[in-house]
């Protein structure tokens, strides 16, 4: 059988409008953007990825700018002509061209496994091995500040049918009001809706040590990176001593980070992300030396439209244990999706498409309309979240 090679890459930054403001530790969007990375085959074949940081480079230091600018310049030359099966040697080569930036590599391994998947006629989850889940209990973001504003959104999802898990985005008060808030919305949802965490890395162990227990308290059921990414020790500390399982999320991208995690139990669960890992192989291997070193799995996000959305659902699909389900939500935080099957939320759960590669379509209408580059725009703002 001939080589079926790479024979073009395309980067294209699409603007997409969120449903409310989304405030996290560290800044507030009412906006998001993601990578659209199309990669083409030599006999005519097209994969598609999305790079989707969390409203800028505040995270990982990778912004869609410096996304697009890496593919363009750093991964696409190196990268056409290869064996679109050849993964490894797609790594290999671009590893020693271009240090980090995961976040760009994985749009890229995306895409190219959404290929092999089409050649195939499987879904990617069968290339990963195996499909082991049809569904995710998915959390939702509460990140406006106000638990008021909170438990009202919540109580729209829980009517809805969208979600009943939900994620305290924190760190951008004072610990105090923020403790404050977060055991307002835990004790306002309590016995309808099952509530978490996420300081961001706000916090010394100094603020953990009142903090925490009140959480736990108040019914919150799962701490995520309350210290910073550089605390192993620190955090094997809060895992030891809290009543509720502390979840590693900046402190895990790499496999190195998994062992060093592993073996001093700095975290109870991880919290995998196929951006942060570097892909969705490299998502799975870092899964598998997680659950080595003692540590549950978690499907992590962040906040990717219904492309992104539907590559994580691909390698979620191959867990069978989430003890804590994940948080794949970003696409019904948009307001606009550039998807033809958006994302389905149902019944609390998101769930698997079936289909070839990634199982998901790109709507050219829509991506015209969307994309930095477009000539007009058509996109109208505001949908109420339910
Ligand atoms: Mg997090």
């Amino acid at each position: 059988m001939s080589r079926i090679t790479i024979e073009s890459i395309e980067a294209i930054i699409v603007d997409l409008p969120l449903k409310r403001t989304q405030r996290f530790a560290a800044i507030g969007a009412d906006s998001t953007a993601v990578v659209l990375v199309r990669v083409r085959t030599s006999d005519g074949v097209e994969g598609i990825g999305e790079c989707c940081t969390p409203s800028g480079p505040w995270w990982a230091g990778e912004s869609v700018e410096s996304i697009k600018l890496m593919i363009d310049d750093h991964i696409a030359p190196h990268a056409i002509g290869h064996d679109v099966f050849d993964i490894r040697g797609f790594y290999r080569i671009v590893d020693r061209k271009l240090f980090g930036n995961a976040f760009a590599k994985a749009g890229v391994e995306m895409a190219l496994l959404d290929i092999q998947g089409k050649i195939a006629g499987v879904a990617v989850c069968d290339l990963l091995g195996g499909r082991q889940r049809n569904a995710l209990p998915c959390s939702w973001p509460l990140a406006t500040g106000s638990a008021e504003a909170e438990i009202d959104e919540a109580e729209r999802c829980i009517s809805a049918g969208t979600f009943n898990i939900f994620k305290l985005k924190m760190g951008f008060l004072s610990p105090e009001e923020d403790v404050a808030r977060a055991c307002a919305v835990a004790r306002g949802l309590e016995g309808r809706g099952s509530v978490r965490a996420d300081p961001n890395e706000s916090w010394d162990e100094a603020t953990c040590k009142w903090a925490l227990p009140r959480m736990v308290d108040a019914g919150i059921q799962l701490i995520e990176q309350p210290l910073p990414r550089w605390n192993l020790e620190g955090s094997a500390r809060l895992s030891s001593s809290c009543r509720a399982p502390i979840m590693a999320d900046e402190s895990i991208s790499t496999p190195r980070d998994a062992l060093d995690l592993g073996r001093i139990h700095a975290a109870d669960v991880v919290s995998i992300k196929v951006m942060k890992h570097g892909g969705l192989g490299r998502a799975r291997q870092i899964a598998d030396l997680s659950l080595a070193m003692g540590m549950s799995l978690y499907m992590g996000t962040f906040l990717e439209c219904s492309i992104g959305t539907a590559a994580s659902m691909q390698l979620c699909a191959t867990f069978d244990h989430l003890p804590y389900g994940g948080e794949l939500s970003g696409a019904h935080l948009v307001a606009e999706d550039i998807a033809i099957r958006p994302a389905r939320y149902e019944d609390f759960e998101l769930k698997l498409e079936d289909g070839v590669g990634l199982a998901v379509e790109v709507d050219e209408d829509r991506l015209r309309s969307l994309r930095r580059d477009r000539t007009h725009s058509t996109h109208t703002l505001g949908t109420a979240v339910g």
